[in-house]
């Protein structure tokens, strides 16, 4: 009897919630789920991924046209995750399926490393410093490399290390290029674990092999990367490999070093690389011979031939979470990973997000704390600034003023922290109210200074500022509130000495900027920086005695259900900063509302103070993570459209144990031209959610011009 062709289940890379079968040519070899397949698809051809093979089908199938892998693209474990994501978020497998594999692999690129270019130290360098004795730039790129080991073509710019510099090293025989594998080989550490560390590190190491979650909760400063180093020495010790994700890597190369200093090699995956340098790391990775990977939120997703620890830093940083496409949280899939891999999983941060918190009070995670900085160094103490009734000053009140020049005249660094860039957040016309608008955005135009131009925050557009008023001719405007340049041309007028550092998204296009003015600060003279958010990123400065949160109330009155949260991180993350030196530092908070409860809890009891605060106002209210949250979004060019298909989503989606809210315009509704509704879903048990959103992704609403998605998790209801 002629044996029936096999099935094969098919993802392709379209957002449909649904697979194809295809049959094989005969006599072909069938081809293992993770396997890559061309196959015609409507008219043309595509590159999918075998997702099953079955025996038989009652269809009449089109055949497979190409078997593009000998082995799997993808390992076993990367088609169960990528099940269980299309699965939990709620989202097209193939589209999944699109996010989990680099660009040059969904292409078709045959899955060989194409070995990358690294660099490391000659052999013989006792020439060094004769030759480098007139040339302090290449000096400082060869001790660098010294540090870093073998460093691959795409992680110079990570590292700040020039071309130029390499070139010339090279012509004077002191480094090398190479394409073979990295090479690893862990270098001791110079640090005495202190006794928390110790018990933090045992207990990991512990349990390595099995599936434990742990919550490291450091303060900033008490060495939690150290934490990190030590148990990836152990597991790469096992001939097992390390994924450390972290929020951004441009910004915090100091980070990425150390870890190439102590394990001579590291890998890194992130936005800045080309598609050729992204696969190539990925194929590393996969075959075993990257032992260390370092990379953002995407990095979650890579393959690994036998991934032995994850560490999440900073698990609380909301670019974990994607928000557009597969609207997945890296940190929450790290953790679905381990469990499927049976991997410990380490989430650090000196700031835990509430879920991870209330996870670890449930006894799902454990806790391991680190409550003092290493060396005996002190925590800053708070202080709140009542500014009711004070004349501000470029965001500044005439006390902070005062403490500002203080510890300036003391020879120390003062950082001032205002989560806004730009010059002023409205222009006003002072004779009829006129404020500037976006055109295609429902929000107030930023006045920017340098250059002088009006910005929409929200699509990026630029206009010139307006010489009279549109709507009544007058020619006063008035420049309500404070952004980072403003603050910035205050300061320097009243310090006319003393450097200032303006570190926010308009200065730091390039990570190199950053580095530079970083490395300025680490002097130590007397300075000042203003900044946003960008500054409270794990950048250490230790000469930073005052830190001043300008505009706290901004974020603690804001409406989203995750604002008090975020505010309360970035003032403990920024307030970190300060103090790490040898000298306590203090911090200051502004406010006009002196007598907010979560306020006063962060000062009174700190971070853990202000989450018992925040906790009973979450339960309270039935938010997260007492409850299961999902957002239903819709948007279009008309905003009837986009409401109607979200009132229908509803009627599917209303069931026993769900709370609907909405549908409703979205807080800031229109965005680039696109109206933007949205409707929440909230469940008491988790099960209920996803069942009415597995009703929802069957009935597949559709309207002419609506584009619609699911956010399980969201970060934030705006
Ligand atoms: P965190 O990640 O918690 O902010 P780090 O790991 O960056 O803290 O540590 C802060 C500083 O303290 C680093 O310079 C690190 O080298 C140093 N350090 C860490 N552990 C120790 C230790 N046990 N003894 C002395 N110094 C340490
Ligand atoms: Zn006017
Ligand atoms: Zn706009």
């Amino acid at each position: 009897m002629p044996s029936q062709p096999a099935v094969i289940e098919v993802a392709v890379p379209r957002p449909l919630r649904r697979t194809f079968d295809y049959v094989l040519a005969k006599g072909a070899r069938v081809p293992a789920p993770g396997t890559r397949v061309r196959v015609p698809l409507g008219r043309s051809g595509v590159v999918g991924i075998v997702l099953d093979v079955r025996d038989s089908s009652p269809h009449q199938l089109k055949m497979i046209e190409q078997v593009i892998d000998d082995e799997p693209l993808l390992p076993p474990d990367l088609v169960e995750l990528a099940r269980w994501l299309a699965g939990y978020y709620h989202h097209p497998i193939g589209d999944v399926l699109k996010t989990v594999m680099p660009v040059k692999a969904r292409r078709g690129a045959k899955a060989e490393p194409v070995g990358v270019v690294a660099w490391q130290l000659a052999a013989d360098t006792s020439h060094a410093d004769t030759a480098l004795a007139r040339a302090p730039t290449q000096r400082v790129t060869f001790d660098r490399l010294r540090q870093l080991g073998s460093t691959a073509d795409a992680e110079l710019a990570a590292f700040g290390i020039k071309r130029q510099s390499l070139a010339a090293l090279l012509a004077k025989e002191l480094v090398e290029r190479t394409t073979v594998a990295p090479r690893y080989e862990t270098r001791g550490s110079q640090v005495e674990p202190t006794r928390e560390q110790a018990t933090a590190i045992a207990a990991i190491i512990g349990s390595l092999g099995s599936a434990t979650t742990y919550v490291l909760e450091g303060v900033t400063g008490s060495g939690k990367t150290e934490v990190y180093l030590r148990v990836i020495a152990e597991v790469l010790r096992s001939g097992k490999q390390a994924l450390v994700l972290v929020p951004e890597i441009a910004l915090t190369p100091q980070t990425t070093a150390r870890f190439a200093e102590r394990f001579g090699a590291t890998a890194t995956l992130h936005s800045g690389m080309t598609d050729p340098q992204r696969f190539d790391t990925w194929l590393k990775c996969r075959d075993g011979s990257h032992k260390v990977l370092i990379g953002t939120r995407s990095a979650v997703l890579a393959p690994f031939a036998d991934l032995g620890v994850i560490v999440v830093d900073e698990e609380h940083d909301g670019s974990f979470k994607q928000q557009e496409g597969l609207r997945y949280s890296a940190r929450d899939v790290a953790v679905k990973r381990g469990q499927m891999l049976s991997i410990p999983v380490v989430l650090g941060s000196a700031t835990p997000s509430m879920e991870t918190l209330e996870n670890a009070r449930r006894d799902r995670y454990r806790r391991l704390r680190l409550t003092r900085r290493v060396a005996g160094r002190s925590m800053p103490g708070y202080r709140i600034s009542d500014i009711r009734g004070e004349r501000l000053d470029g965001g500044i009140g005439m006390h902070l003023h005062r403490a500002i020049g203080a510890h300036l005249d003391d020879g120390n660094q003062v950082l001032a922290f205002i989560n806004r860039r730009g010059y002023a957040p409205v222009l006003l016309c002072s004779d009829c109210g006129w404020q500037a608008e976006c055109d295609h955005c429902d929000v107030k135009l930023t006045y920017h200074r340098q250059p002088r131009q009006l910005r929409c925050h929200h699509c990026d557009r630029r206009r010139p500022i307006p010489r009279e008023c549109p709507s009544c001719g007058a020619r006063d405007f008035v420049l309500v509130g404070t952004g980072t340049q403003r603050t910035e041309e205050t300061l320097r007028a009243r310090h006319p000495g003393v450097p200032l550092y303006r570190i926010d998204r308009d200065t730091t296009r390039s990570a190199r900027r950053l580095e530079a003015d970083l490395a300025a600060i680490a002097e130590g003279k007397p300075a000042i920086l203003v900044g946003t958010q960008m500054l409270a990123k794990g950048h250490h400065l230790p000469n930073v005695t005052l830190v001043a949160v300008l505009d706290a109330d901004g974020g603690f009155l804001s409406p989203d259900f995750r604002a008090p949260e975020r505010t309360a991180q970035l003032i403990v993350q920024v307030a970190g900063r300060a103090g790490r030196g040898e000298r306590p530092g203090e911090v200051w908070i502004q406010t006009f509302d002196p007598g907010n409860a979560n306020l006063r809890a962060l000062i009174e009891a700190g971070y853990p103070g202000f989450v018992g605060c925040e906790r009973q106002r979450r339960e309270s209210a039935l938010m997260p993570p007492f409850v299961a949250l999902a957002i239903v979004r819709a948007e279009c060019p008309s905003e009837a459209a986009a409401l109607d298909l979200l009132r229908r989503a509803a009627e599917t989606l209303s069931g026993e144990g769900l709370e609907l809210l909405g549908p409703a315009p979205a807080p800031i509704a229109r965005r680039a031209d696109r109206y933007r509704s949205q409707l929440l879903l909230l469940a008491r048990r988790r099960r209920d959610l996803h069942l009415a959103l597995d009703r929802l992704e069957q009935a597949d609403p559709r309207a002419r011009g609506v584009r619609w998605s699911i956010d399980v998790d969201p970060l934030d209801t705006a």
